[in-house]
């Protein structure tokens, strides 16, 4: 990181304080993304998904450890209610939980078909898994394994784990990436990379997030609430005011729940995801391509506060 490249947080004032500093924690990989605090052992894990490897951070010693060196490429995760590691799986092309050291399918078909690669993934209060199922893992070679678009479409999907039934929920989206809900789950707040240049029709597509009514369990009334400038929006998270968190090229930006810029963390190295950890939940920690950044804050995850 050179001088010129500094890490820089621009506006933000009542959620980040004016003195703070961007920590760069860990360097080495090559696109992280997927990261989740997970409590029990005060660490993020997340994907380094280039080199199909899942590392781990811990906050107490600040080590970096190789959690899994033959990944599957995992992309996105985040923790059931019972706090158990949930994770999108490119290379198995499914939603899989990590727990007591085994890895269990929760959901790879629907309607008999694979899903095309799962990338990230939320858990809502009554225990549904939500997640997105973009072509980047079988369409870049570096991402996963090449396969078809079984059902020749990205899609949202809801599965049900007591029921076992799966539901597309959103349809409309090109790309679907990032996903998080409302403080209140009343709204679900989806990213569309499909204008990062990559993926299925590359050099066309959206660089937005969309947000939908939640209104019995169906997505209804799709907006676009934000537009980036510059790159593409990819994982996200809202703290408990409704704020938008949500990662893109030059680092992460906030933005309040009407879309309006709230301000930005800026970084050297493009942005993948986010996620909220620490011993009181409010520090976000950032998978930027080769790094794992953290920056203390003020705010705090509305899905686990
Ligand atoms: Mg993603």
């Amino acid at each position: 990181m050179s001088d010129n490249t500094l890490p820089v947080i621009e506006g933000l004032a009542g959620l980040i304080d004016p003195d703070t500093v961007v920590e760069r924690l860990w360097t080495g990989a090559i696109w992280s993304e997927g990261p989740v605090w997970i409590p029990d052992l005060r660490a993020v894990r997340w994907s380094d998904i280039h080199n199909n490897r899942i590392l781990q951070f811990h906050a107490d010693d600040g080590s970096t450890v190789v959690y899994s060196d033959n990944a599957e490429f995992t992309n996105g995760r985040t923790l059931d209610r019972q706090g158990r590691v949930i994770q999108c799986s490119h290379g198995r092309r499914r939603v899989e939980r990590d727990h007591d050291d085994e890895i269990t399918a929760i959901v790879e078909t629907w309607n008999g078909v694979q899903f095309n690669s799962p990338n990230d993934v939320v858990v809502a209060r009554d225990g549904a898994i939500w997640f997105t199922d973009p072509a980047y893992g079988i369409s870049i070679a570096v991402e996963g394994h090449p396969g078809e678009r079984e059902y020749r479409d990205q899609y949202v999907f809801c599965h049900d784990e007591t029921t076992g039934i799966t539901r597309p929920v959103i349809l409309d989206v090109e790309a679907p990436n990032g996903l998080a809900f409302s403080p209140d789950e009343s709204i679900l707040y989806v990213a569309d990379s499909s204008g990062s240049g990559s993926g299925i029709h590359p050099g066309v597509g959206n660089r937005h997030i969309r947000a939908y009514d939640l209104i019995d369990g169906r997505c209804k009334n799709g907006r676009t609430v934000i537009t980036i400038e510059d790159g593409v929006p990819d994982g996200l998270r809202v703290d408990t005011d409704g704020n938008i968190w949500t990662s893109t090229k030059y680092g992460v930006g906030v933005y309040d729940p009407t879309g309006r810029e709230l301000g930005v963390i800026r970084l050297p190295e493009t942005t993948a995801n986010l996620c909220f950890g620490g011993p009181d939940g409010t520090d976000v920690y950032i998978t930027a391509s080769s790094s794992l950044y953290r920056v203390r804050t003020r705010a705090r995850d509305a899905a686990t506060a």
